[in-house]
């Protein structure tokens, strides 16, 4: 056990719940040459094998905080830092990024970033390698992390053959198989066309299924991931936490304020509003096409349009 966990699990009080596996207080993080922090107050956590998804509008500090979770922030990218981020128990301030790597795993928007080797399977093998595990473990390891994404029958070819969804696929075995309990996804589908992401969500909802994994979420694409979100983390404009609960919680019940926020929602609910602005009856608002579609259904047209 290291320090940074001795002094964790001290400051966790007999009989109280036990540490969450990540606890976000307070964080506010200023880039050198930034004028303001974003995120500037940020507080929340993560349980073990929960999905959350962080929302915020442009500029929240979605992307800074994501790195602050597995503590490229602060220890590779320049950065003024107020506040916590524990891992696992581990504070991420004292904490090496090396040994932060098999408690937290990171998926870019870009997978062509994180690419380094030879073979899907080379590519895998490099991450456990590098924790000097025995080679039994390392292939064992590869194995099941490429089976979990459907990549392991294309295990001999180059990279370069796969589409987007498998590079991003590829990208998630690799933090698979690093053992993390938790993956920390940034835009993962932004640069994915329509099968792309489709795949991607395949892959990550049976991840979610499995559920020994925890996943936090940035993603503009809300249709793809509010099927598997647990918990929706909303950042203000400021970069403070304004909303934390389920998705009906936050995304249905405050979707007015998260829109006006400039905070994306699903197409549905998007939808929704503009045909309640225009006199519907839609409450509770509808979060995907099916409750759309029975809401419309069930609904009487305004008087306008009847
Ligand atoms: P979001 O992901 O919510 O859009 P970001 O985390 O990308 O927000 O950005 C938060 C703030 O930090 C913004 O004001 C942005 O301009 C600034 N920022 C992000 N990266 C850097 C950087 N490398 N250097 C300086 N400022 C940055």
């Amino acid at each position: 056990m290291t320090s940074a966990v001795v002094k964790a699990a001290a400051a966790t009080p007999p009989g109280e719940t036990p540490t969450p596996l990540a606890r976000v207080r307070d964080l506010g993080i200023r880039h050198d040459g930034a004028t303001h922090p974003a995120p500037a107050a940020a507080s929340f956590d993560v349980a073990r094998g929960e999905v959350v998804l962080l929302l915020g509008p442009s500029g929240a500090g979605k992307s800074t905080l994501a790195l602050a979770l597995n503590g490229l922030i602060p220890h590779a990218v320049p950065a003024t830092v107020e506040g916590s981020v524990l891992i696992d128990g581990l504070d991420t301030a004292v904490t090496p990024v090396a040994e932060l790597s098999t408690h937290v795993g990171m998926v870019f928007q870009d997978p062509d970033a994180q690419l380094v080797t030879g073979t899907l399977l080379d590519e895998v093998a490099f991450g456990p390698e590098n924790l000097r595990l025995p080679v039994d473990e390392v292939l064992a390891r590869t194995e099941d992390a490429l089976r979990r994404v459907g990549l392991w029958e294309r295990r001999t070819e180059n990279p370069d053959r796969l589409s987007g969804g498998g590079r991003q696929r590829l990208a998630i075995a690799c933090a698979l198989a690093m053992g993390s309990p938790l993956l920390v996804l940034d835009e993962p589908t932004a640069n994915l066309d329509p099968q792309g992401i489709e795949e991607v969500y395949a892959a990550l909802g049976e991840l979610v299924a499995a559920g020994d994994r925890a996943l936090v979420l940035v993603e503009h694409n809300l249709d793809a991931v509010v099927g598997i979100t647990d918990r929706v983390v909303v950042l203000d404009h400021d970069g403070r936490t304004v909303a934390d609960g389920t998705v009906d919680e936050v995304l249905r019940a405050r979707a007015d304020d998260l829109h006006a926020m400039g905070v994306w929602l699903p197409v549905s609910t998007l939808a929704a509003l503009r045909l309640r602005d225009a006199g519907w009856a839609l409450e509770p608002l509808p979060l995907d096409p099916a409750e759309l579609r029975a809401a419309l259904e069930t609904v009487d047209a305004p008087a306008s349009v009847a």
